[in-house]
């Protein structure tokens, strides 16, 4: 099969990448001269394990390149992928669909012959349609179907989850178009994964209601979590014993600073848009998306407090700012809420993060980056854990508190306990759904 995939960010080029590793012949397009040019000369524009040597070894094989000629990508291709950007719309919440739609149109001008044009990225309920009658109406006599193939990789396990998904999705209106995509997955079909194979508008549902779901769990036990630290329980072990019993089942079931990343802020607001408009509220949504903003606030106040009632003057060391470990995605990242609001305060931040520096350092201003935790810590008045990075986990914690100023731990994360931050000196602790001293 020759696949056109559009849009060579965290989805469209490990997509890519992986269709190319299972033998199809890609070719890559994205209108970022600065991206292609480094994709050219074997450079990965994000960082993604593992996604570097699969694409050299993609590339060497012939099966896989790039380009900003749309044209040339599309010569001959079996389907095109649309996997550009669908940000929140600025004011109400909707999906920006300009990114679509543009990449919709420049298709359809430069196709001549069947093929599929697959929406990969996470768009409302209804824009595939809209794609085909805006390919229609740009090229009249074009011969095309449409497809919904929602992604559910995670940024940090990206390949692997394409390459062992739980489920693929796949919205068609024809059976030529369903026949296309199942031969485009059909190197999956050797590990027995399930395809679902829905109707346009049921695919593009199950994005947003996955999404929404997951963001639900992640809230409810935030929730919990703030009730753990008023009654005396503790979060981690209210977590475990509630996640053994299968039907609730136990990922999505950490208490931490908030939700945020790419997709969970953006694809909630999106849901509850698209609820408004229907006159259909998703009330359950809508409450998920106040509490969160709510709980990223509550981590400034619980700072505020182990630092003693003000930031001001105070040196705070931050590890971790990515919205999670293993990605240098910092959008919607709980540190965007969090540390402008040190160094509003007055405090000196200073920041670790292995992979968080190129895109933090124009979203957190004012802050000094500093490459190791025990650097970052010596005469800090205040320690935070805000991204669980495996270098984080296993800290000297004697020797971090053993070069603080005043040593006090703020453990966004929960990853050590309270009996261990006491045995390491640290004079104060304060972590997320269990309790804290002095
Ligand atoms: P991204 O911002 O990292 O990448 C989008 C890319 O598309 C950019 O490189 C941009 O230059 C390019 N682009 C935009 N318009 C173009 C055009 N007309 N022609 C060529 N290139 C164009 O976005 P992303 O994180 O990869 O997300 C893409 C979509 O996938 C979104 O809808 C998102 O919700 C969805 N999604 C993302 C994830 C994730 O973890 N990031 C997971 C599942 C689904």
């Amino acid at each position: 099969m020759k696949i056109a995939m559009i849009g060579t960010g965290y989805v469209g080029l490990v997509s890519g990448v992986c269709f190319s590793d299972f033998g199809h012949e890609v070719v890559c397009v994205d209108k970022d001269p600065r991206k292609i040019e480094m994709l050219e000369r074997g450079e990965v524009p994000i960082y993604e394990p593992g996604l570097d040597r699969l694409m050299a070894r993609n590339v060497e094989a012939g099966r896989l390149s790039f380009t900003r000629d749309i044209q040339a990508a599309i010569d001959g291709a079996d389907a095109v992928f649309i996997a550009v950007g669908t940000p929140t719309r600025r004011g109400d919440g909707h999906a920006d669909l300009t990114y679509v739609m543009a990449a919709a149109e420049e298709i359809a001008k430069a196709a001549d012959h069947y093929l599929v044009i697959v929406t990969k990225s996470t768009v409302p309920v209804g824009t595939n349609a809209k794609v085909r009658e805006v390919v229609a109406a740009a090229n009249p006599d074009l011969d095309f179907d449409v497809a919904s193939n929602p992604e559910f990789l995670r940024e940090g396990a990206a390949i692997d989850d394409f390459m062992k998904p739980d489920r693929v999705v796949v919205g068609v209106e024809t059976e030529r178009a369903a026949q296309v995509m199942q031969d485009i997955y059909r190197p999956l079909y050797l590990r027995d994964f399930p395809i679902v194979v829905t109707d346009l508008e049921s695919a593009e549902m199950i994005k947003y209601a996955a999404n929404a779901f997951l963001a639900t769990k992640i809230t409810f036990i935030n929730e919990i979590a703030a009730l753990c630290e008023k009654v005396g329980a503790d979060v981690k072990q209210v977590s475990k014993g509630m996640g053994l019993d299968g039907r609730i089942g136990k990922t999505f079931l950490h208490a931490g600073p908030g939700y945020g990343g790419s997709c969970f802020p953006k694809d909630t607001k999106a849901l509850a848009r698209i609820g408004q408009e229907h006159a259909s509220p998703m009330q359950i949504t809508e409450a998920v998306i106040k509490i969160n903003d709510e709980v990223k606030r509550r981590m400034v106040d619980k700072l505020m407090d182990l630092a003693g009632g003000s930031f001001n003057g105070k040196v705070v060391a931050i590890l971790g700012v990515t919205f999670k470990p293993n990605t240098d995605d910092m959008r919607d990242a709980p540190s965007l809420t969090i540390v402008p609001a040190l160094v509003g305060g007055g405090a000196k931040v200073r920041v670790v993060d292995p992979q968080g520096r190129r895109e933090g350092e124009a979203l957190l201003p004012g802050v000094t980056w500093e490459a190791d935790p025990y650097a970052a810590a010596k005469d800090a008045d205040l320690l935070v854990i805000l991204t669980e990075w495996n270098e984080f986990r296993a800290l000297d914690l004697k020797a971090m508190a053993g070069a603080m100023k005043t040593p006090r731990l703020g453990d966004l994360r929960n990853i050590y306990a309270p009996e261990d931050a006491r045995a390491a000196g640290f004079e104060a602790y304060a972590a997320i759904g269990r309790a804290g001293y002095p």
